[in-house]
């Protein structure tokens, strides 16, 4: 058996295809339950982990944490991520190695560890919103109680003739107002340091959307641009495109050079892109060796010319490795460019410029391919 035996490959349907329950199995099409054929639980255990197995075998990986996961989460469609990055490495005929494995599995968590952060600051910036308006609030209210005592402290002054009992009374008041300037010198602070909180709050969630290594946006914060564009671009009947960037044979760099020296070749490439970005375009690091650019009002051949002159001035290059002087030779990208609005939503188009990035690969690499409709619908197909 070899790693592109089609046997290999996940069936189609997702984890309830895997587990053998097919549309056919009730009137509704819908999947009976556990429960419903206990007869079936045992033996379909036995198939998924005997699934599992032939699975690692065939890729030769070993049985451990990461490659049961892996396995586990290809098989079953769990993670989209990882079946279309595992698809395509199957396709191009490459090994699905542990530390490979590895490194999609370390995306993907790192991507949730985003994820929840984002949601994290989202309800820390509502509370500091909310402490914020109660403390200005709060000081508003204290700073007018102040006037209003100020002034019946004076009245009270003016007033001679009850004797003592006015003269106490407005010492009561006196100190009463020496209490509210405390409070609302606390009031101030507290106003202030919610002021420092936000500012703080503002770079942590700056510093979680940008990707340290090249300074662009991380995917997380391309996804978020993506949908804002694509329902702004809708509405007022704009062009979108997106692409997807890929450095060729990024790998060989790293083994040849080392992965110090990979970085800054990443770092040069992400530069290079980063000089589209304007207004209209967002070029952001998609994950690994991997850009994507979202170019509003062009169309894919405009984008095309765009992406096209960056490729070919990069390709002219003869980069050298700065810390011993070797070259790094020829560096270049290949790219896939989708029209987004011929797709049905911003993932298929990603899908399509991806599709049509690996025909880029296929057809010799530093160049640049256009989506075409296929490209949205089989892989919606075969992803659904
Ligand atoms: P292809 O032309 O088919 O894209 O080949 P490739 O070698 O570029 O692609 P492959 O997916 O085989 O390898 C990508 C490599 O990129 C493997 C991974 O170690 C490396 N890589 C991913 N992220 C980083 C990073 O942040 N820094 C460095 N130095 N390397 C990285
Ligand atoms: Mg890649
Ligand atoms: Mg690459």
């Amino acid at each position: 058996m070899t790693a592109h035996d089609p046997s290999l490959h996940r069936k189609p349907g997702g984890l309830l295809g895997w587990l053998g329950f097919g549309k056919g199995d009730r009137a509704d099409g819908s999947a009976p339950t556990a429960e419903a054929r206990p007869e079936l639980r045992g033996s379909l255990r036995l198939q998924q982990l005997e699934d599992v197995a032939r699975f690692l075998a065939a890729h030769q990986l070993e049985v451990n944490a990461a490659s049961l996961a892996a396995g586990w989460s290809y098989l079953a469609g769990a993670n989209r991520d990882l079946v279309r990055a595992i698809d395509r490495r199957i396709r191009a005929r490459e090994p699905l190695t542990q530390a490979w494995l590895e490194e999609q599995l370390g995306t993907r968590d790192s991507d949730q560890d985003l994820a929840t952060l984002a949601d994290l600051m989202r309800r820390l910036e509502a509370s500091i919103d909310e402490f914020g308006k109660t403390s200005h609030d709060a000081h508003r209210a204290t700073s007018d109680y102040h006037t209003a005592l100020e002034g019946h402290v004076g009245e009270l002054e003016q007033v001679t003739r009850a004797g003592e009992v006015i003269s106490d009374l407005a010492n009561i008041a006196k100190v009463m107002l020496k209490r509210t300037r405390e409070i609302e010198k606390q009031m101030l602070r507290s106003e202030a340091q919610t002021r420092a909180l936000r500012r703080r709050l503002d770079e942590a969630r700056r510093s979680a959307e940008e990707d340290h290594l090249t300074g662009l946006p991380n995917r997380r914060a391309f996804e978020a641009r993506f949908a804002e564009e694509y329902r702004d671009a809708r509405a007022a009947a704009d062009q979108l495109c997106v692409a997807f960037c890929d450095i060729d044979h990024f790998k060989r760099i790293n083994d040849e050079h080392g992965h110090d020296a990979g970085d800054r070749v990443l770092k040069l490439v992400a530069d290079c892109l980063a000089r589209l970005s304007d207004d209209k375009c967002h070029v952001a690091r998609h994950g690994g060796e991997e850009f994507v650019v979202l170019l509003r009002g062009t169309s894919v051949e405009e984008a095309s010319v765009r992406l096209e002159a960056l490729r070919a001035g990069l390709a002219e290059r003869r980069l050298v490795n700065r810390a011993n002087d070797r070259p790094f030779g020829q560096v270049t990208f290949s790219a896939g460019i989708a029209d987004v609005f011929t797709c049905s939503d911003p993932r298929s188009a990603l899908r399509a410029a991806d599709a049509a990035l690996y025909r880029a690969k296929q057809d010799g690499r530093n160049r640049i391919a256009l989506a075409n409709a296929e490209d949205c619908e089989t892989k919606q197909a075969t992803a659904a």
